[in-house]
C-alpha cells in the first residue's frame, strides 16, 4: 500500500512501482499541460522546478490575448481589454489564498521578489537606537543578504551589530528552531525584526514559521517570511500563524516565466494602519479618485495600497495562467503528492548509498515530513561535480552549488514518480563508474 504519505519503508525501488505509483497518482494528468525540456531528442528529468518552473501550454495564449488586445484597442484596453488593464491584478488574490493561506485582502500581486522585500522592510523595520536587530538565517539567499544589509545601513546601523545570523550547528545544514527560539530571547529587548525564508533554499528545510512568528511578537518585534521556495511547495497559513509580512517571487514553484511579476502579503491587522509607513505610488491610491491626480496620497485599504506603479500585464498574463493550474490541482493535492515525491526519492538514495563500498551522499534536506517540501539537497562526498555533469549528459537537469551540492526537486504538477526511478538509475550508474 502506498496510502502512508512519506512512509519510505512501503517504496520499493523498481520501475514497476514507480509506475504504478504515477497510475494511482490523482495529479499525474497534469503533466500534459506543460512543455518538458528535451535533451538529446528525450524528454529531460526536469529537476528544477525550484529555480524556474516550466512552461504551461496555455501561457501562450494568455500573453497572446494582451498583444491582441493591445493591438486592437491601443490605450482604451485599459478599459476595454477582455481583462481591462487597470484592474488586471485584481484577478490574483482569489488566486493565491489557498496557496499562500491568505485573505484576499492581504495579497497583492507586483513588483519583483527583492523590490517587495525592500518595500515591506520599510514599513516593517523600523528600527529605534534601542530596537534595531534583525535575526536572520545565516547563508540566505544572497539578495535577501543585500537587502537587510542595505535596510540597515539605510537607516544608519551597523549591519555588524544589527544583524544576527543564526547558523546550523556542526556538522549539520538545518539550523535548530530551538536556537532561533534562544537568540530570539537573548535579543528580546533590542530586537525589531525576525525575518527568514519560509523554506531554506540550499537545504530545502522548512522553518517552523508559526512558532517563530510566536516568538517573534512576544518579544515585541515584527516577523516576515520570504516564501520564495515556499510558496506553490508546502501549505501556508500567513493569516492564521499572525505573520506580519512575506513575499515571494512567481517563477519558481509557480511557473510563470522568467522575471515573472512576485508577490507580497501584508497581514489584516497593519493594511488600513496609518502608523504603519510605507514608500507610494498612484497605484496605491484610491481607486476611485486615482484619476483626479490630487496630491493626497490616500492608500487603498488593502495590501494594493502597497502598490506604486501601473501593472506589468504581459507578465501577469502568464502568472494568470499559471495561477489557474493550481487552482485547479488543489495546492493541498499538490503539497502532498510533493512531499512523497521527495520522500521516494530519499528512500532511492539511502539505497543507492547502502550498495555503496562508502556511502557517497550525504542527505542535507531533513527527512521529517514537516520539515521539507520537494527539494532534496544532496551533499556529493565525492567527485561531485563530475556527477553533476555526468547526469545532465543522461537528461537530467539538477542544480548545482558550490562547493558540492546538487538540488534536485521533483515538483508535482509536472513530474511523475517514474522520473525519480530513473533519475536513481542515472545517478547509481554514474557513481559506479
Ligand atoms: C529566488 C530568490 C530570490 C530572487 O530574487 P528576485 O528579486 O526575484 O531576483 C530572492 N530570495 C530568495 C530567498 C530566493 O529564493
Amino acid at each position: 500500500m502506498d496510502t502512508h504519505i512519506g512512509l519510505p519503508v512501503e517504496f520499493k525501488n523498481t520501475l514497476d512501482y514507480a509506475q504504478f505509483l504515477d497510475e494511482k497518482d490523482p495529479l499525474h494528468s497534469f503533466r500534459e499541460k506543460f512543455y518538458i525540456p528535451l535533451i538529446n531528442g528525450k524528454e529531460a528529468i526536469y529537476f528544477t522546478g525550484n529555480s524556474l518552473g516550466l512552461q504551461p501550454k496555455h501561457t501562450q495564449d494568455y500573453v497572446l490575448n494582451e498583444l491582441e488586445d493591445w493591438a486592437n484597442y491601443g490605450v482604451e484596453g485599459h478599459h476595454h481589454a477582455r481583462n481591462p488593464w487597470v484592474s488586471y491584478h485584481e484577478i490574483f488574490p482569489p488566486l493565491l489564498t489557498d496557496i499562500v493561506g491568505a485573505l484576499p485582502e492581504e495579497l497583492v500581486v507586483m513588483n519583483q521578489l527583492t523590490v517587495n522585500l525592500h518595500l515591506l522592510m520599510i514599513s516593517f523595520y523600523r528600527p529605534t537606537a534601542k530596537r534595531h536587530k534583525i535575526i536572520c538565517e545565516a547563508k540566505a539567499f544572497p539578495s535577501d543578504q543585500y537587502a537587510i544589509q542595505s535596510q540597515v545601513s539605510f537607516h544608519g546601523f551597523d549591519p555588524e551589530k544589527s544583524i544576527i545570523e543564526i547558523a546550523p550547528r556542526e556538522g549539520s545544514a538545518v539550523i535548530n528552531t530551538s536556537d532561533i527560539l534562544d537568540a530570539i530571547a537573548l535579543h528580546a529587548d533590542e530586537l525589531a525584526l525576525v525575518m527568514i525564508g519560509g523554506v531554506n533554499y540550499y537545504s530545502g528545510q522548512v522553518f517552523d514559521m508559526k512558532t517563530i512568528c510566536e516568538a517573534a511578537h512576544q518579544a515585541g518585534a515584527y516577523c516576515g517570511f520570504d516564501l520564495a521556495h515556499a510558496a506553490g511547495n508546502i501549505p501556508l497559513s500567513m493569516h492564521e500563524w499572525n505573520v506580519d509580512f512575506a513575499c515571494w517571487c512567481s517563477y519558481k514553484y509557480l511557473n510563470s516565466g522568467p522575471g515573472g511579476v512576485a508577490g507580497a502579503f501584508i497581514h489584516q491587522r497593519h493594511i488600513a494602519d496609518p502608523d504603519v509607513h510605507r514608500l507610494a505610488g498612484w497605484w496605491g491610491h484610491d481607486k476611485a479618485s486615482r484619476f483626479k491626480m490630487d496630491k493626497t496620497f490616500l492608500p487603498i485599504p488593502t495590501a494594493e495600497g502597497w502598490q506604486l506603479s501601473n501593472a506589468p500585464v504581459l507578465s501577469m498574463a502568464a502568472h494568470h495562467a499559471a495561477l489557474e493550474i493550481f487552482a485547479e490541482a488543489g495546492m493541498e493535492n499538490l503539497a502532498v503528492k510533493g512531499k512523497k515525491l521527495s520522500a521516494y526519492l530519499i528512500h532511492i538514495l539511502k539505497e543507492i548509498n547502502k550498495r555503496l563500498p562508502d556511502p557517497l551522499i550525504q542527505i542535507l534536506t531533513p527527512e521529517a515530513e514537516n520539515e521539507r517540501g520537494c527539494q532534496v539537497s544532496m551533499l556529493m562526498l565525492d567527485r561531485g561535480k563530475e556527477i553533476f555533469d555526468a547526469l545532465l549528459k543522461e537528461g537530467v537537469i539538477a542544480d548545482w552549488r558550490e562547493p558540492n551540492v546538487i538540488r534536485v526537486a521533483p515538483v508535482p504538477l509536472y513530474n511523475r514518480f517514474e522520473d525519480i526511478y530513473r533519475f536513481g538509475e542515472i545517478i547509481q550508474s554514474c557513481l559506479q563508474k
